[in-house]
């Protein structure tokens, strides 16, 4: 792969310990590019901006799909990439679904190690802090009209990332908008996914809440999943999440915590779930925990759900399954837990 580096590295200049979340870039990117029918040969060089006709397919009419995932530092010092193999297939299902080429498995792999390989430097120390990895897609025919673009652009930049002590969030069900339904898009990783969701997550924000709780477009009565995370509740001895139904995103960290709890012999139910069953469970005070899973915070702590004029409280100080499942996932990472489900994928 041919990699032009910076003449000089910005990393000497950053203070590790204090990251804001996404807004320091690393000094190098990946971008490959496809035209003709075929991916061409990609490369690492310098951060920098694109230029983009006005014409763009991808400004106007939306493919564009995206990933997020980790790497971390081995206690051994050797960058570690996590379920690598698991964000291609998710990325290229996406890209199946907005009519855009996929990505060779090993093309995808080959750059993810090169690019952290090279910016290993970046990889912050601490325990819970990444570096966090943004693979992306985007269209780059200029054409006004609605067909599929013949050019495309993946591109591949870093953000080093602190860690994540998420404080607990409340949540609002939704019972007005909709995030998808059976046969959208839901389940894709594109961009106008996260658009049509903002103004929902304003009125919620508005309101008092941290995030929306999305419900089934029919009847607002089944639980779907939370802005950027797959969402778990502990009633009695079972943890329920919802089905994956074609309108719930896949969540990568969603399948972990799954393998993780089955192989502690917990029973995990993945059903249709009702706010109506989570209210009733709460009442019988068999409710024990509720929290989101994402890449980005692994395990995120819920203390408020309302829906409607209803409205519940968790004490998230006493919640016992969550705090562990996130240590295990951080503890794979950098070496502290044994990988035994072969989770990581080291750039040696
Ligand atoms: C990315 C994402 C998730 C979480 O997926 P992970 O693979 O666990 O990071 C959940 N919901 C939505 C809508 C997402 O975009």
């Amino acid at each position: 792969m041919k990699i032009t580096k910076v003449k000089k590295s910005r990393v000497s200049k950053i203070d590790f310990k204090h990251l804001p979340f996404g807004q320091i870039c690393t000094d190098h990117m990946y971008v490959a590019d496809y035209e003709n029918g075929q991916w061409h040969k990609g490369k690492i060089l310098p951060l920098s901006t694109f230029d983009i006709h006005p014409a763009n397919l991808a400004l106007h009419y939306g493919q564009s799909i995206f990933e997020g995932m980790k790497a971390s530092k081995h206690l051994d010092g050797t960058p570690m990439l996590f379920r690598v193999d698991k964000h291609v297939e998710r990325m290229n299902a996406s890209a199946v679904r907005m009519c855009m080429p996929t990505i060779p498995a090993a093309m995808f792999t080959e750059a993810v190690t090169e690019l952290v390989r090279l910016e290993s430097a970046w990889i912050p120390p601490q325990e819970g802090s990444a570096l966090y990895i943004r693979p992306f897609m985007f269209a780059t025919e200029e054409y006004v009209g609605v067909r599929p673009s013949s050019k495309y652009k993946f591109v591949i930049f870093t953000c080093p990332v602190g860690p994540y002590y998420s404080k607990p969030v409340s949540l609002r069900a939704e019972s007005q908008y909709v995030r998808a339904c059976p046969g959208g898009v839901g389940e894709a990783k594109t961009a106008g996914n996260y658009a049509a969701s903002l103004f929902p997550a304003k009125e919620a924000n508005d309101a008092g809440y941290d995030q929306v709780m999305w419900m089934d477009p029919y009847e607002f009565k089944y639980i779907q999943e939370v802005g950027t995370m797959n969402i778990f509740f502990v009633i009695g001895k079972k943890i329920y999440t919802p089905a994956l139904n074609g309108a719930i995103l896949k969540g990568i960290t969603r399948d972990s915590i799954i393998q993780i709890l089955r192989s502690q012999g917990r029973e995990v139910v993945e059903t249709d779930l009702s706010i109506n069953k989570v209210l009733k469970a709460h009442k019988k005070g068999k409710l024990k925990e509720v929290f989101g899973s994402g890449t980005a915070a692994v395990v995120s702590m819920v203390n408020k759900i309302a829906y409607k004029d209803q409205q519940i409280t968790l004490d998230s100080s006493k919640y016992k399954i969550a705090p562990k499942l996130k240590a295990i996932i951080d503890g794979i990472r950098v070496g502290k837990v044994e990988d035994s489900f072969n989770w990581t994928h080291r750039v040696d």
